[in-house]
């Protein structure tokens, strides 16, 4: 079999580990919906649903290093881009119908993320109930720290998660909140896709989302992990 290829394959998509020079490789970008009682009610729902998943393309992410403050285009046809700031967990350890009990042994460690939403695009598929794509799967809608290996992590699930817009606190939570916790998560996903090393998993965002603009500064952090600094490029 021929492995020449038509044109040059897509260059890898990696993201930086704290401490390695090694990175990490990412398969694929599963996003966990409405995964904070808060931000569920925010959004018109109440009450516990099963987790609901959906996609975003690999290369869809912008993995930036540590210290580094990172940019994103405003992206096209949207006039209400939104932040949602999101812990992101690592697989390091694939597979399928992986129980609660054994799903953190499949971590390989943890990032902040930033799942940014054409919530208008969104909000329109939604009422026709069409596919999200065009409102979360858009070109750099994944903006993501570097990731912090399990082991020097602490407990993750004490840990506070902020975003500050221009300085000004937008979103605060803590990890404890998250309706579905990781490793039910980590269950519920397994189920429906062999997850493999290298897969993300933005694990939903707490209550604050709101609209950024052109020259708008994203500053997101939760305990124990790199920060994220983005700024939205002018139009
Ligand atoms: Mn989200």
């Amino acid at each position: 079999m021929s492995t020449e290829t038509l044109f040059a394959p897509p260059p890898p998509v990696t993201a930086a580990i704290v401490g390695h020079r090694a990175r990490f490789p990412v398969h694929r970008i599963y996003c966990v919906g409405r995964n904070y009682e808060e931000h569920a009610k925010e959004m018109g729902f109440t009450g516990r649903e099963p987790p609901f998943f959906f996609l975003k393309p690999a290369d869809a992410l912008v993995p930036l290093e540590a210290g580094q403050t990172g940019s994103i285009p405003y992206p096209s046809l949207t006039k209400n881009l939104h932040h949602e700031i999101e812990l992101v967990v690592a697989i390091g350890r694939g597979g399928r119908d992986i129980p609660a009990a054994d799903a953190l042994s499949h971590v390989y460690g943890f990032a902040v993320g930033l799942d940014m939403t054409r919530r208008d695009l969104q909000n329109d598929m939604k009422k026709q109930g069409r596919p999200w794509c065009i409102g979360k799967a858009f070109d750099q809608s994944a903006p993501m720290g570097p990731i912090q290996p399990a082991d020097g992590v602490g407990d993750i699930t004490r840990a506070s998660i902020s975003l500050t817009v221009n300085g000004q606190l937008r979103q605060r939570s803590t990890i404890d909140k998250l309706i579905w916790n990781i490793a039910e998560t980590i269950e519920h996903l397994s189920a429906a896709w062999t997850l493999q090393p290298g897969d993300l998993i933005f694990t939903g965002t707490p209550e604050g989302v709101g609209a950024v603009v052109p020259g708008d500064l994203l500053v997101g952090s939760i305990d124990g992990l790199a920060t994220l600094a983005v700024r939205i490029d002018g139009a």
